[in-house]
């Protein structure tokens, strides 16, 4: 069992069953969460005898770093990790400003297929358990805790589709949010997804605080399906408008996200397009340069024409960020570091 993948509730049960104080379960929490311990023997507080029990039952350590990858200006850092089963997966630190924002993954590889995308090209493996998606984030607090600094924001934006492997997505969340251990607020983390629109309207319901971006790179169903096979089961028209009962239960404001493609969605045709299929709709649009790939042949926007695509979007009333790519240097683009390792 992968200690990271319980609940403190659940470790209470555990440690009550060992005959041992309820407060044990407490200590154990604090040494994961709040101290960041890795290993049984970091656990000094606590008896031999129950450290060997915990070391009997519980896996530590389940994420091998095997490759890392700083980018020239030292501002991002790239870890891919093996996990037990050998499979592979990555996750990134991005320093800007005083932020530190994580990227991590939920899926080795992924089902949605996505053209542009290196883990679509992967294809699916598995998901990943609860306690894995843990442990990439308490992986990087414990780096930059031995620095003196903390993790400020974390993006499900790695490998593959959070919104497939929902529940085990939500409840690594909700344990990295629990208030007596790493006590990360639901307001700081942000869930990326294709846009499978049943997991949507189950995401509106539960009213999390937890912020939502929506890939969306093509304004018409078209496009969208060429791109994007998943628009093939949930259209644009299904999209949108279980996007507008998010806004509309939350009040909360969506991220739509669009790599721009040179000559493929980077016109201001399409940012027209894209203006009128979000008009009056609570959001905002993150434009991103694609990171090309091997498997697929569409290349970069210019900053010019990116320019130009995030002015049409504006003078229409549809609020734009550009955000030139960090990292691409060292293939921080979705999936690339991992597709790189095995393609090889
Ligand atoms: N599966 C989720 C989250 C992981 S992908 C999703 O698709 O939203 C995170 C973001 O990276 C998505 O917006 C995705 O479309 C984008 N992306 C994937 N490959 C890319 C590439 N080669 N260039 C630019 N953005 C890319
Ligand atoms: Fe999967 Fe997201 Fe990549 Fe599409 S862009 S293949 S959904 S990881």
């Amino acid at each position: 069992m992968l200690i990271y993948d319980i609940d403190f509730p659940e470790l209470v049960e555990i440690v009550k069953s060992w005959n041992q104080p309820a407060f044990r379960a407490n200590q154990i929490w604090t040494g994961l969460y709040k101290n960041f311990w890795q290993s049984p023997d970091e656990f000094t507080n606590l008896p031999k005898t129950l450290r060997d029990q915990l070391a009997g039952v519980f896996h530590f350590d389940p994420l091998t770093p095997t490759l890392s990858l700083d980018s020239l200006d030292g501002m991002t850092r790239k870890t891919l990790f093996k996990l037990q089963d050998g499979r592979q997966i990555e996750a990134v630190l991005m320093r800007y400003d005083r932020r530190r924002t994580l990227c991590i993954s939920t899926q080795v590889g992924c089902a949605m297929g996505c053209t542009f995308c290196a883990t679509g090209q992967m294809g699916f493996t598995r998901n990943l358990s609860s306690g894995e998606i843990v442990a990439q984030v308490m992986y990087y607090a414990r780096l930059l805790h031995a620095e003196a600094d903390v993790v400020t924001n974390i993006v499900v934006m790695g490998m593959g589709e959070p919104f497939h492997n929902y529940d085990n997505t939500l409840a690594a969340i909700d344990r990295l949010n629990n208030p007596d251990g790493y006590n990360f607020g639901a307001r700081r983390f942000t869930i990326s997804t294709a846009g499978l629109t049943p997991a949507i309207r189950r995401f509106a319901g539960e009213k999390r605080q937890v912020n939502l971006a929506v890939s969306l790179h093509a304004a018409d169903n078209n496009l969208r399906s060429s791109m994007m096979p998943v628009n093939k089961k949930y259209d644009l028209l299904d999209l949108i408008s279980a996007c507008r009962e998010y806004v509309e239960i939350t009040g909360r404001r969506i991220t739509f996200e669009w790599a721009l493609i040179h000559g493929i969605n980077d016109t201001p045709e399409e940012a027209l397009k894209l203006a009128g299929l979000l008009k009056g709709l609570l959001c905002h649009v993150n434009a991103i340069p694609l990171n090309p790939t091997t498997g697929y042949a569409g290349k970069a926007t210019t900053r010019e024409r990116a320019e130009d695509f995030k002015r049409v979007l504006e003078q229409n009333g549809i609020p734009c960020t550009i955000r030139m790519r960090r990292g691409i240097d060292i293939q921080a683009g979705c999936g690339q570091l991992a597709s790189h390792q095995t393609n090889r």
